[in-house]
């Protein structure tokens, strides 16, 4: 099969009339100045499908219930408790639904492949279910189902707090000590399926100990490592009562920070921890929207770019699944905070669009452990945009980025291919109608 583009996003710029050569999955050739020959599906713009390095898919299910002020300090650990409350109540079954919608979503907007944190482990009671692995096995299956690519992260989550604290009842679904943990690895790795992978994520400071750490990269020396960190300011306070030092501060000293990690969120970092965190190849794993929704804060995106700083998006509560709503939110936070335009540009890069995207789509890979954008061997992930969509009036190269991450709504997306079948047609995931009719059908019975 080969698919025929008038333009590709290849080595972070626009090549013209580009066939892509596809064979089991993977991109098998590339030709560009080349003409469409018989038998080629043609379309306009080719991108790169976006690796979305942060998902708790069953939260999605939870969307939208938690905007109604319940008490004059609402905030990240009230929104929390709703969200213990929500999980309770789920089966693997209804896990699997919820995901798969969020999923579909996902490569409706953009994303081919999601980085799922997850760490809703075990039955209502808190016990492992008799398949240790069957969460695991419900995500895999709303992979399979939508055809996202899947990087599975299992949690490990055995604290409630700083220094070993007790867990709190809420929190029995997402527990297990090292032994529980390692048998949790190979049961979920016999789930995956395709080209999907694993690595593993530590849940937060908060969770784990520095013995436990250490334990964890024993038992995966290689692959992705990703944490929640610094996300809130109460969590930073509690760290430095701790330690002495700040999360991403602790981290940089003592968990050997590099290339296979991604820090999730690393939204409250001081100028020292900034300069740090881009020098170690390390990914910042930014939720732009989720982290506008929970009132985290702002990440210091311009100095840490400026830096050399490397990053991915993800959609993380799923509260609104778009890859790029994303990369305008994380634009418009800096430029909301600096009273200033046009900042996440880069020194060789000055529209902002192509900028966020080249980069996202760099971070996202290296955080998922995949290869990044188009070449021969890499998965065939693309997305292909609508030219006719009204924000594309009078487009030229420069500004065809821009135009899609700022100005266009839902239907600048025309196709989206996974792994060299198409998922996505016409904006509309082509079992998104099935999907959504089991994910209306268990929100409605969990909410009732
Ligand atoms: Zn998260």
């Amino acid at each position: 099969m080969a698919l025929w583009f008038e333009r590709a996003w290849i080595d972070n710029g626009w090549a013209k009339d580009v066939r892509i050569g596809v064979a089991d999955g993977r991109i098998a050739s590339i030709e560009t100045g080349a003409p469409a020959e018989p038998g080629d599906e043609r379309h306009r713009v080719a991108l790169p499908g976006l690796c979305n390095v942060h998902s708790h898919g069953f939260q999605r299910g939870m969307a939208g219930l938690s905007e109604r002020r319940s008490r004059p300090d609402d905030n990240f650990w009230s929104w929390r408790e709703i969200m213990y409350r929500f999980l309770d109540r789920l089966t693997p079954e209804d896990v699997a639904a919820i995901t798969a919608q969020a999923y579909a979503e996902m490569l409706e907007t953009g994303f081919t492949r999601v980085g799922e944190f997850h760490y809703l482990h075990h039955d209502p009671a808190g016990d492992a279910y008799a398949d240790r692995a069957a969460m695991a096995g419900a995500i895999a299956e709303a992979a399979a189902a939508t055809g996202l690519g899947l990087t599975l992260l299992p949690v490990f989550y055995a604290h409630g707090n700083f220094g070993a604290a007790s867990p709190s009842p809420g929190q029995r679904r997402f527990l297990n000590d090292i032994d529980g943990f390692s048998a949790l690895l190979d049961a979920s790795r016999a789930k995956l399926s395709g080209d999907a992978n694993m690595g593993i994520a530590p849940h937060s400071l908060r969770a784990v100990t520095p013995d436990e750490l250490a334990a964890l990269l024993e038992l995966s020396p290689t692959g992705p490592v990703h944490i929640h960190a610094a996300e809130q300011v109460k969590e930073v306070a509690d760290c430095v009562a701790w330690s002495g030092a700040r999360p991403v501060e602790w981290l940089l000293d003592h968990a050997g920070v590099d290339e296979r990690w991604c820090l999730i969120h690393s939204t409250h970092l001081d100028a020292n921890e900034v300069r740090r965190f881009a020098a170690s190849g390390a990914v910042a794993g930014l939720c732009p929207i989720t982290e506008g929704n929970l009132g985290d804060g702002i990440f210091p995106a311009v100095d840490y770019l400026a830096d050399g700083g490397r990053f991915g998006v993800g959609t993380d509560s799923n509260i609104l699944v778009d890859a790029a709503q994303e990369l305008r939110a994380l634009e418009y936070s800096q430029r909301l905070a600096q009273r200033a335009r046009a900042l996440l540009a880069g020194e060789d890069s000055p529209f902002v669009g192509a900028n966020l995207f080249a980069r996202a789509v760099q971070g996202g890979a290296q955080a998922l452990g995949v290869a990044e954008g188009f070449a021969v061997g890499h998965a065939a992930d693309i997305v292909s945009l609508d030219l006719d969509h009204v924000a594309f009036a009078g487009t030229d190269d420069a500004t065809l980025l821009d135009r899609w991450i700022f100005t266009a709504r839902a239907g600048a997306i025309d196709c989206v291919w996974r792994a060299g079948t198409k998922r996505v047609a016409a904006g509309r995931h082509v079992a998104g109608d099935a999907v959504a009719a089991a994910y209306r059908a268990c929100v409605a019975r969990i909410l009732a």
